[in-house]
């Protein structure tokens, strides 16, 4: 076994990490974190140091660690055919059985699965398929795709374009053209502090007509948005949101892409954040809870209405040129398998809308009344605390302040993992769904203590 001084020097010589400040992680300036083991809700690192994870991994690790039927299952897999390609009509097992298992658990009027790598990956498929959809249709100017500030769609090009956060377009040349952005819906945030969240609801809607009376419906496809605001800042949508936003696509004929990344597969208490919202999505996209992480796989789930169209223009243009040599691998498909067994087996979901709606009640009741924190919210296992310089004026700290880091940082030092989220001091949890309420209590106690010292 390699010692630690050797595995630190060989990551800052050569390890590319992602989302990291580059210059501060190869001159030494910040920690090397190298995680060893996992089981349920822990992760220990190579030093011994056992944290309780609040944020599964990248929100991803739905199932919890170490469930030994899901190895077993990637192990048999691999034993067996560790790969063979789904093009021209190619499958396997796990991957037929897979379609079957994501379709029997979708939404109604979802009629296909295709499989990628992650997330970004599967937003890159959606966005394709919706202008192959126009084209066929004989609509070729209807291209523009609407995404929202403060939305997460992966960092790829075009899905990072839909990206809303600052940070993932800055010199990279990004957002394309194509690409637009309308009001995030993010009610504790909004400019006019006499609104009441009623009409920052229609606000929103109206700032959506707006763009699309000013661009014109004639030119644009999609309107893709997470159920429940993820990266941006784990903010559910204020009271009516998708009821207001909804008639407004329909009435524009512009398809809708919910994208389930992180809501998908159990994260809110439902199967699906289009069920929990009475979403009528276009296209799905899954990833994440598909696998709960244990390999790589994301999907896009097409509607019966956008599969019609995709037959019609392969009978008129022969095959659909899209597809990447790992669509459908038979590792990530055994392992997505065995998940969503586990996933039932143990009744995460309800777990998840059981223990989730505890752990936030008692974040509230735990630090709501402290001067710094403006906020504490959430919805199914998802939470967030965020923080403000002045509460009575809204005030928000100075980001060169690093509120949201200097309090995710102690939470660390105390043994629990929380995210400081890119954009605003804002602490998320996203447990995996099988964290019990003395987790949880133990969540929210070193919470507090962590802003106790960090505000000392
Ligand atoms: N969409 C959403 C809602 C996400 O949260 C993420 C990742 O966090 C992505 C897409 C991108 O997924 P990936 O990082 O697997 O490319």
């Amino acid at each position: 076994m390699l010692t630690n001084d050797t595995l630190d020097r060989w990551d800052r010589e050569n390890f590319f990490h992602p989302s990291t400040h580059l210059a501060q992680h190869a001159r030494g300036e910040s920690p090397s974190r190298i995680i060893t083991t996992a089981e349920g809700c822990h992760i220990t690192d190579r030093d011994g140091n056992r944290f309780l994870d609040g944020f599964a991994g990248l929100y991803c690790v739905n199932i919890g660690y170490g469930r030994q039927e899901v190895s077993e299952a990637i192990a048999a897999q691999a034993r067996e055919l560790a790969y063979y390609h789904a093009y021209v009509g190619h499958g396997t097992e796990a991957s037929i059985t897979l379609s079957k298992m994501v379709l029997d658990r979708a939404p109604a009027n979802m009629s296909k699965v295709y499989f990628g790598l992650g997330g970004s990956d599967a937003n890159e498929t959606n966005i394709k398929l919706v202008w192959y959809y126009n084209n066929i249709r004989g609509l070729p100017a209807k291209k523009k795709i609407i995404s929202r500030w403060r939305g997460y769609h992966g960092s790829g090009l075009v899905s990072g374009s839909m990206t809303g956060l600052h940070l993932f377009h800055q010199k990279f040349d990004l957002p394309l053209d194509r690409i637009l952005h309308t009001t995030a819906p993010y009610f504790f945030r909004r400019e006019h502090e006499a609104m009441d969240e009623e009409a920052f609801t229609a606000h929103c809607a109206s700032e959506l007509q707006a763009m699309i009376d000013r661009e014109g419906a004639d030119t644009i496809a999609a309107f893709i948005a997470e159920p429940v605001l993820g990266t941006g800042g784990l903010v559910p949508p204020p009271a009516g949101y998708w009821d207001a936003i909804m008639p407004i696509l329909k009435a524009n004929d512009i398809l809708l892409i919910a994208d389930e990344v992180v809501t998908g597969f159990g994260r809110l208490g439902s199967m699906f954040g289009s069920d929990h919202f009475g979403l009528e999505a276009d296209l799905i996209t899954i990833a994440k809870g598909l696998t709960s992480a244990y390999a790589p796989l994301s999907g896009t789930i097409v509607s019966d209405k956008v599969w019609r169209v995709l037959e019609q223009g392969t009978d008129e243009n022969g095959p659909l040129g899209h597809g990447w040599t790992y669509s459908a691998h038979p590792i990530g498909a055994a392992a997505g398998v065995a998940n969503l067994q586990v996933l039932d087996k143990l009744n995460l979901v309800e777990n998840a809308g059981s223990v989730g709606p505890y752990l936030t009640e008692q974040l509230r009741l735990a630090l709501a009344d402290h001067p710094n924190v403006g906020e504490v919210r959430g919805i199914g296992m998802l939470s967030a605390v965020e923080f403000v310089a002045d509460k009575a004026t809204r005030t928000f700290f100075d980001p060169s302040a690093k509120i949201g880091p200097a309090v995710a940082g102690a939470l660390m030092a105390a043994g629990v993992i929380g995210r400081a989220m890119p954009q605003g001091d804002i602490l998320g949890f996203a447990p995996p769904l099988c964290l019990t309420r003395e987790e949880a209590d133990v969540i929210v106690a070193k919470t507090a203590a962590a802003l106790a010292k960090v505000f000392a």
